[in-house]
């Protein structure tokens, strides 16, 4: 028999999690639970695209390879895909930390000048390559706990120089086309706009939007949607401007109290609506007969010491297409690996760990518009690969604080 040669073989995994199975899209419902699990499974690459996928037996007998990796032992999954992160800000806010660990709230902070300001007084006096080097890192990092595309917003410029910068340095540290770019210079009103708030939605609108356009520096605009940040309205107006400048929405969404933001979001044919821990029943319904993406942030919640999480079971049971993020930002969920963001997933939602695997996976590609490349194990998508030192797929959330991520294939390239 005739074998072809391939690059990259990865063979006796105990537990293959493909999540390709089910109908095409995003899972929701039941499906969720049934991703698709091949025991003994294999994958092989050729280039930066994955060639074949099924048992060991089948695929040594079909390929010769390069290089083999023996996953006996492991779960192999796709890589994950991480559709929410702030990650380009430059200095953290541990100060705040500390005033929270002994009882301030985060609005506490805010309202007193920290929060998103903080970051953004920080932001404007960093300088240059010190930001970069930061983001590096953090991007850096994240890859190595498993996450193999990831979105990026803007947020802390929060003026037309600021936000290009940010936006500029998220591309910078994209070496394989791995990073999702969002302005999101609707994070918050800066300091010296507090006094002209329609000024500042002006200045969004008719400044800062056309020059991300012109630019090609992000592929979605996103909105802090939300009582004391951004109204409904502001957020139309701004949605507005984002359509006719070619870019596609997201929203954060009744994160802090029930605005129905959710049904913005869908009104808006926003990709996806992020956070949703006050979400109500009219946004989880609406959310479930449409397309966007319900992008949860359970790292969020927990990290502000909220008893509140997103009702995430009942979302799932509900049809809503949902996705998980970290959240990476220096003030409300200070980490970039995945792995975390699983187990308060399943503690925090209620969800189980496999479907909090296929959400932070397969549905998060769909929440950054990449469904058709990344998220799946499956021929022609992108080689992009966690090898993971877990038997079990349960035992990635279960044993957590750690970094199970043994290998991470990168566009076919094994990360050091
Ligand atoms: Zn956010």
């Amino acid at each position: 028999m005739m074998t072809d040669h391939v690059d990259l073989l990865v063979l006796n995994a105990s537990q293959l999690v493909t999540a390709a199975a089910g109908p095409p899209g995003p899972l929701r419902g039941e499906d969720l639970r049934r991703p698709g699990i091949v025991r003994n499974g294999a994958v092989a690459v050729a280039g930066d695209r994955i060639v074949a996928v099924g048992a060991s037996d089948e695929l040594r007998a079909r390929f010769t390879a390069a290089r083999e990796i023996d996953a006996h032992g492991c779960v192999v999954l796709p890589g994950f895909v991480d559709p929410h992160t702030h990650l380009v800000f430059g200095r953290t806010r541990e100060d705040e930390f500390e005033l929270r660990c002994l009882g301030r709230t985060y609005e506490e902070i805010a309202a007193a000048g920290g929060g998103i300001r903080a970051s953004s007084r920080r932001f404007r006096t960093t300088p240059r390559g010190e930001i970069v080097a930061q983001a590096r890192a953090t991007r850096r990092r994240a890859l190595v706990h498993g996450t193999t595309t990831i979105e990026v917003k803007s947020g802390y410029g929060l003026d037309t120089a600021g936000e290009l910068t940010a936006l500029e340095i998220a591309g910078e540290i994209d070496d394989r086309g791995d990073v999702v770019r969002t302005f999101l210079g609707a994070h918050e009103v800066p300091d010296e706009w507090r006094d002209d708030r329609a000024g500042y939605v002006r200045l969004v609108c008719e400044e800062m939007i056309p020059a991300v356009a012109e630019r090609g520096l992000a592929t979605f605009c996103d909105v802090f949607c939300e009582e004391h940040v951004f109204t409904q309205g502001e957020t139309r107006t701004i949605a507005a401007a984002a359509r006719a400048h070619g870019l596609r929405m997201k929203l954060h969404a009744d994160e802090l109290a029930g605005t129905g933001g959710a049904e913005l979001a869908v009104e808006l044919g926003a990709v996806s609506a992020d956070h949703l821990m006050r979400i109500s029943d009219e946004g989880i319904a609406a959310l479930a007969g449409s397309d966007t993406i319900a992008v949860l942030l359970p790292g969020t919640s927990f990290f502000l010491g909220m008893r509140a999480f997103a009702p995430g079971r009942r979302m799932v049971d509900a049809g809503c297409a949902v996705a998980l993020a970290t959240d990476c930002n220096p003030g409300s969920s200070m980490t970039e690996n995945p792995q975390t963001i699983l187990t308060v997933a399943c503690i925090g939602l209620g969800l189980r760990p496999i479907e909090a695997l296929a959400a932070m996976t397969r549905n998060a590609a769909y929440a950054v518009g990449l469904g058709d490349e990344v998220g799946r194990l499956a021929p022609g998508l992108r080689a992009d690969i966690v090898v993971s030192d877990v038997p079990d797929v349960r035992v990635l959330p279960y044993h957590h604080g750690v970094n199970h991520a043994s290998v991470v294939v990168h566009h076919g390239v094994i990360v050091d």
